[in-house]
């Protein structure tokens, strides 16, 4: 085969898009002057391959603004992680420019690792964030016009299916930790990451709305190409998006993506807590990279706090699972149910409010596990509620107290107000029948403001007390709600 045969059917890096490759200051600087007045950026990184705990050798930044695009390649080995640290936060925190990548979750945690002690934490905000992965799945399980179907091969097959053109990955597992970097590992690296816009482009001009049509005709006019046997590459660097689409681009997509604390810097020391079971269980569990529904890290195992509570937020597959959990008193917030063309939006938003408030996600949707969004997750495999909650204290490990037992609202989350109140400190909107007045005068508030659901003791309360106690719930607790 020709180079111009391989050179068509595979993606290449546009030659007028020049790679800058930061080894010392004076790159340092022109690479910030790149990036500070870019519009979008693509962000990628590499590192060594095979290491367990990866550290990021290489960072790409493709950067466009409307008069040229560049690549950025920050060389970590070269010029030291620490000194690209500020750079790097103010990209991500800076509102006026677009983030795109590829499950970024992984190249951050790399990065911080490569950065090391405080400054890990300048990748603890990204915003405003697309993810071109959960993107493109969620468009393309909803048949939107001009998106293709991905092969299921990550990055390759998205590019396959989106720019109609194979993205050489041979050079994904070279020596990325050693140095000089060779001109093809830097015009790889450089690609994966200018490949982030071109995919952005594409998907814009096929989804965005409004612009749904004219990609229709667009895919008609392929079709037709297709068939006469035009080569693919006619698909391949869609028209650069303009200003007025990133921003409506970002305004529907972009989200405001959060790491919070999940980022260790080493490799924790299993500690002589009470549960090593379950922790040695997860950690066997996680290390097969591709195992989905246990989650990598539990954020109150690994805070080193004995007093630490485990914390969880259920999505709207198991809200009947969130309610048992608090009346058992554990904290457990619900995420509304994720569903149709804003399904990937809560998907984020889910995995932002875990990452940020340290909780698991417990969830039976298992597009949401393979997709990755979040280490913090685990598969909800029973499917009864009583049998969900068993699963889930037998899961992590959790002994109920029987203290904190219908210790919590269950219908939002909230915690009671701490005394308890008369039928006269009632507030006047809360609405009880005669017969409940007339025998209790003793009754908990939600401390919830827009909540302020009331409960008191019925005759049933201590037998609800007891089968909670028992652990394994057959009965749910028989409080009366108002
Ligand atoms: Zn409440």
């Amino acid at each position: 085969m020709s180079t111009n045969e391989l050179s068509a059917l595979y993606l290449g890096l546009p030659e007028d898009w020049p790679v800058i490759h930061v080894t010392d200051d004076s790159s340092i600087q022109t690479a910030r002057e790149a990036l500070e007045s870019a519009d979008v950026v693509g962000i990628d990184a590499e590192w060594e391959p095979y290491t367990k705990h990866a550290s990021a050798s290489l960072v790409q930044i493709a950067a466009r603004n409307e008069t040229r695009t560049c690549i950025v390649l920050l060389d970590f080995q070269e010029v030291g992680a620490p000194a690209c640290k500020d750079l790097l936060q103010r990209l991500f925190r800076d509102k006026a420019i677009l983030k795109v990548g590829f499950g970024i979750l992984m190249d951050l945690k790399a990065v911080a690792t490569a950065i090391g002690g405080e400054g890990a934490g300048c990748v603890s905000v990204v915003q405003p964030y697309i993810d071109i992965k959960t993107l493109h799945r969620q468009l393309s399980a909803s048949s939107a016009p001009g998106i293709g179907k991905d092969a299921g091969r990550g990055l390759s097959g998205i590019v396959e299916a989106q720019l109609g053109l194979s993205l050489d990955k041979s050079l994904q597992c070279s020596s990325w930790g050693s140095r000089p970097l060779g001109p093809e590992q830097l015009q790889y690296a450089a690609l994966d990451a200018a490949v982030l816009l071109m995919l952005l482009d594409s998907i814009i001009a096929a989804a965005l709305p409004g612009k749904a049509l004219a990609a229709q005709n667009t895919e008609r006019q392929h079709s037709t190409i297709d068939g006469e046997g035009t080569a693919p590459e006619s698909r391949a660097q869609p028209t650069a998006a303009s200003a007025a689409e990133l921003q409506e681009a970002t305004q529907l997509w972009g989200i405001r993506l959060e790491v919070g604390g999940g980022f260790r810097q080493k490799p924790q020391k299993p500690s002589k807590d009470k549960r090593p079971g379950v922790r040695e269980q997860f950690r066997q569990d996680s290390a097969g990279s591709e195992h989905i529904g246990h989650p990598a890290s539990i954020p109150w195992l690994g805070s080193g706090r004995p007093d630490a509570e485990p914390r969880f937020i259920c999505d709207g597959m198991t809200e009947g699972l969130a309610r048992q959990l608090r009346l058992c008193g554990i904290d457990a917030r619900s995420a509304p149910l994720a569903s149709g063309r804003q399904r990937y939006q809560a998907y984020m938003e889910l995995a932002s409010v875990a990452s940020s408030e340290q909780r698991v996600v417990l969830t039976a949707d298992t597009v949401f596990l393979r997709a990755r969004y979040i280490d913090q997750a685990y598969w909800v495999r029973t499917t009864n509620k009583r049998d969900q909650l068993q699963e889930v204290l037998n899961a992590f490990n959790i002994e109920v107290k029987e203290g904190s037992l219908l210790s919590r609202c269950a219908k939002c989350n909230g915690t009671f107000i701490p005394r308890p109140l008369t039928k006269a400190q009632l507030p006047a909107t809360c609405i009880l029948s005669e017969g409940v007045r007339s025998r209790h005068d003793c009754f908990y508030m939600c401390s919830n403001e827009k909540c302020q659901k009331i409960y008191w003791q019925g005759n049933q309360y201590g037998n609800a007390l007891q089968n909670l106690t028992a652990r394994v719930l057959k009965q749910p607790p028989q409080l009366h709600f108002a």
